[in-house]
C-alpha cells in the first residue's frame, strides 16, 4: 500500500475532501500512485495561525521535552524504515536499499538534534562596572517556512524539521509534490512521537504560489530552502525584501581532482559508485572529473568498467543499482547535455541515449574530450553523466575547479599530504572530501559557499539559522 497522501495542519491530517489534487507518478513505470491534495488559501492561513499559536508555548518548552520527542522520532523512523523506504522507491525511484539507508541516516539527524538542543548556550560577558550583569541569550527565531526537494525527500525535510523544532521554533513545510510520501510519513512520525499540534504543518500545492504566500506572511520569520540555484535566488530575494532570515542549500557542480599519486583504482571505483548514487540526482554528486595526465588512461579505463557494470532498473528489484530519474523532464535535460557535448566534440564512451520503456530511465554515461566551456563542464547535470578531462598542472586543475560560481562539495584523490593540504586550502567549496566520501553526517556541517548557498545544516552549527541573539544588560 502506498502512503495515504495528506496535508498536516494543526495536528490533524487533511485529505483532499474536494480540494484540487495532483497525481503522483511512479518514475519507474509511469503508473499513478495516488492523488496529492493542494492547500487552499484557507489551509495556508490555518497552518500559519496554528504555527503562530503553537510557537507561544513551544518557545518556552524545556529542551528536555523537545529532546524526548526528537528521540522518539528517531526510534519510530527506524521501526518504520521498510515501509517508508518502499514508498520513497515508488515515488522517487531510487533503489530500495538507498531509500532505507536514507531513513536510517536520518534517524541519526533526529538524535543529534535531540542531543544538541540541550546545549543551546548563551554567554556572560564581563561587565565594565561591578554592579552590571550582561549576558547573551539565544532565542528561537519564530515561525519558519521550509521548501524541500524530491531527490532525498526524507533527508532534506527532516533536517529542517529537527533543526526548527529542536530550537523551539514552529514550522510550515512544503515538500516535493512529485515524491511526497516521505514528508507525509514524517508528519506521522512527529504526530505519533507526541509533538503538540501546530508545531509542524505540512502543505502542498503549486510551489511558486505557496512560497510567495508563505514568505510574505508577517507571521513568518525565517525561510529554509533546498533546491536549485535559480529558485533559491528568487526566494532569497523575496525573503530579503521582507527581511526574513534564510538558510539556502542550493545546487553544486562538484569537481573531482585525481592526482598522479592517487590510488587510481580506489579513486575510480569510489567516484564511479558515487556518481550513479540516486542516478546522479545529488547536489554533492561528483560531476566534473579532472584527472592528471600520467594516470588518465588507467583511471578512465577503471571508471568506465565500473560504470558499465551498473545495473539499471526498477528500484524495488534487488539487483538494481541505479533507478530511473525522478521526472520525465530530467531525462530531457540529460539528453540536452549529451547533444551539447557532442556538438563540442565530446566522445560518448558509454550510455548517452534515453532507455526505451515506460519509465524515466537514462543510462550511466561517460563523455570524454570536452572543452571547459561545454555545458556539461559549466552547468550542474544533476543526473548520471560524467565528463572526464585531463590536466597536467595542479594549479591549473584548482583554477578550473574554482572557475564556476558553484561552491558546494569537492573531491580530491592523492596519496601526498602536501597535495591534499594544498587542495583543501585552495578549493572554493563548503565541503572537501579527500580520498573518500565522508560528508552529510549528522555531526558534521553541510552547506555551500558562493552560489551554492548560505548556512549549514548538521554539526554544532545546525541551530544557528533558527536562533536570534538577545543581549541583556542589568544593573
Ligand atoms: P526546479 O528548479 O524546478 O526545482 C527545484 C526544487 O525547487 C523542486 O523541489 C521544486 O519543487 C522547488 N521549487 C521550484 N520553484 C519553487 C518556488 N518558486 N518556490 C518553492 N519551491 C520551488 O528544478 P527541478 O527540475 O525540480 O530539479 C533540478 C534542479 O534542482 C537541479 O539542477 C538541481 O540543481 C536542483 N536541485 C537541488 C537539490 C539540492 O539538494 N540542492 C535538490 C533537488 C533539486
Amino acid at each position: 500500500m502506498y502512503e495515504k497522501l495528506a496535508m498536516y495542519i494543526d495536528g490533524a491530517f487533511v485529505e483532499a475532501e474536494g480540494r484540487k489534487t495532483e497525481p503522483v507518478v511512479n518514475p519507474a513505470s509511469g503508473e499513478v500512485l495516488g492523488q496529492l491534495p493542494h492547500a487552499s488559501r484557507e489551509d495556508l492561513d490555518r497552518a500559519l495561525a496554528a504555527a503562530q499559536r503553537a510557537f507561544e508555548t513551544w518557545k518556552k518548552s524545556s529542551p528536555l521535552d523537545r529532546s524526548a520527542i526528537l528521540r522518539k522520532v528517531a526510534e519510530l523512523a527506524r521501526s518504520r524504515a521498510q515501509d517508508i523506504g518502499r514508498n520513497i522507491t515508488l515515488d522517487q525511484g531510487k533503489p530500495l536499499a538507498e531509500s532505507i539507508g536514507e531513513i536510517m541516516a536520518c534517524a541519526e539527524h533526529a538524535e543529534w538534534h535531540a542531543e544538541e538542543c540541550r546545549r543551546i548556550y548563551g554567554r556572560v560577558i564581563p561587565p565594565r562596572r561591578p554592579d552590571v550583569r550582561q549576558f547573551v541569550l539565544r532565542e528561537p527565531v519564530g515561525v519558519c517556512v521550509a521548501f524541500t526537494p524530491w531527490n532525498f525527500p526524507f533527508n532534506q525535510a527532516i533536517r529542517k524539521m529537527v533543526a526548527a523544532i529542536g530550537a523551539g521554533c514552529t514550522l510550515v513545510l512544503k515538500g516535493p509534490e512529485s515524491s511526497p510520501s516521505a514528508v507525509v510519513a514524517l508528519a506521522r512520525l512527529f504526530h505519533d512521537a507526541g509533538l503538540p499540534p501546530g508545531c509542524l504543518n505540512i502543505v502542498w500545492g503549486v510551489p511558486a504560489e505557496i512560497s510567495d504566500y508563505l514568505i510574505k506572511s508577517p507571521i513568518v520569520r525565517k525561510v529554509s530552502f533546498t533546491g536549485s540555484i535559480p529558485v533559491g535566488k528568487q526566494l532569497a530575494a523575496l525573503a530579503g525584501a521582507h527581511m526574513k532570515r534564510g538558510t539556502w542549500e542550493l545546487g553544486g557542480h562538484s569537481p573531482a581532482l585525481v592526482f598522479d599519486d592517487a590510488d587510481v583504482d580506489q579513486a575510480a571505483v569510489t567516484l564511479a559508485r558515487l556518481k550513479i548514487r540516486n542516478a546522479g540526482q545529488v547536489c554533492v554528486s561528483p560531476s566534473r572529473f579532472y584527472v592528471q595526465s600520467r594516470i588518465y588512461d588507467r583511471f578512465a579505463a577503471k571508471f568506465i568498467e565500473t560504470i558499465k557494470a551498473i545495473s539499471v532498473g526498477n528500484g524495488l528489484d534487488k539487483a538494481t543499482q541505479m533507478g530511473p530519474l525522478a521526472h520525465a523532464r530530467r531525462v530531457d535535460v540529460m539528453q540536452a547535455f549529451v547533444e551539447d557535448a557532442v556538438s563540442h566534440g565530446g566522445e560518448i564512451v558509454t550510455g548517452g541515449t534515453r532507455l526505451k520503456g515506460s519509465g524515466f530511465f537514462f543510462p550511466p554515461t561517460v563523455i570524454t574530450g570536452l572543452p571547459d566551456h561545454a555545458k556539461l563542464m559549466t552547468d550542474e547535470p544533476f543526473g548520471p553523466i560524467a565528463p572526464l578531462v585531463p590536466f597536467t598542472d595542479p594549479e591549473d586543475a584548482i583554477r578550473r575547479a574554482n572557475s564556476l560560481p558553484y561552491g558546494l562539495s569537492s573531491y580530491v584523490f592523492t596519496e601526498s599530504l602536501k597535495t591534499a593540504t594544498y587542495a583543501a586550502n585552495a578549493l572554493e567549496a563548503g565541503m572537501v572530501n579527500i580520498n573518500h566520501f565522508g560528508i552529510a553526517l549528522s555531526e558534521t556541517p553541510f552547506g555551500g559557499v558562493k552560489d551554492s548557498g548560505i548556512g549549514s545544516e548538521g554539526g554544532t552549527e545546525t541551530f544557528d539559522g533558527y536562533l536570534v541573539t538577545k543581549f541583556v544588560t542589568q544593573v
